[in-house]
């Protein structure tokens, strides 16, 4: 039992040794082959800059930016106040205040309709919640402000977006 003990303990350095000397290679062709590909954007010499904001950045398709409230037909809201989009937001930086509407084809509207942009993960969740397609998340990705108070979006800037 004593010299099976032995024999097993003899092999282990030449095993692991096998073992690092195969890590160290698998280590370092993904090393060599990033050198490469910087080596070769290096030497192409194209810009990966823009000269921004006189050049603008095409958003690529399904891009998740600042957030609209829709219209319908007939230039009124899509929403009609259900709250399934607050209560979906995992930011919780939806505010609605419902209202009577004034129309015969729905029961309320929102008379407030506030999203805190600054606490916004732009996840989408909220579109996705929507049954009336009232909201959505536009490519538009570049509107400045000042102020904290600049990125509570209303209904009327939401509408004008
Ligand atoms: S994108 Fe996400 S975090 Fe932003 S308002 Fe919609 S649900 Fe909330
Ligand atoms: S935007 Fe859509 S989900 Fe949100 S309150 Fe209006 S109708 Fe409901």
């Amino acid at each position: 039992m004593a010299n099976q003990n032995d024999a097993s303990e003899e092999k282990q350095p030449a095993e692991t040794g096998t073992t690092s000397a195969r890590e160290k290679a698998s280590f370092a062709v993904p090393v060599i082959k990033g050198l490469a590909n910087t080596l070769a954007h290096v030497l192409r010499r194209e810009p990966n800059t823009i000269h921004y904001p006189d050049e603008k950045r095409t958003p690529y398709p399904g891009y998740r930016g600042e957030h609209r409230l829709k219209r319908d037909a007939l230039g009124r809201e899509k929403c009609v106040a259900c709250f399934l989009c607050s209560t979906a937001c995992p930011a919780h930086c939806i505010e609605i205040v419902a209202e009577e509407a004034p129309w015969s084809d729905r029961e309320k509207r929102p008379r407030l309709f506030n999203i805190d942009m600054m606490r916004c993960i732009y996840c989408g969740m909220c579109e996705e919640a929507c049954p009336c397609d009232a909201i959505e998340l536009t490519p538009v990705y570049n509107i400045p402000s000042r102020t904290r108070g600049e990125k509570i979006y209303d209904k009327e800037k939401l509408l004008s977006l």
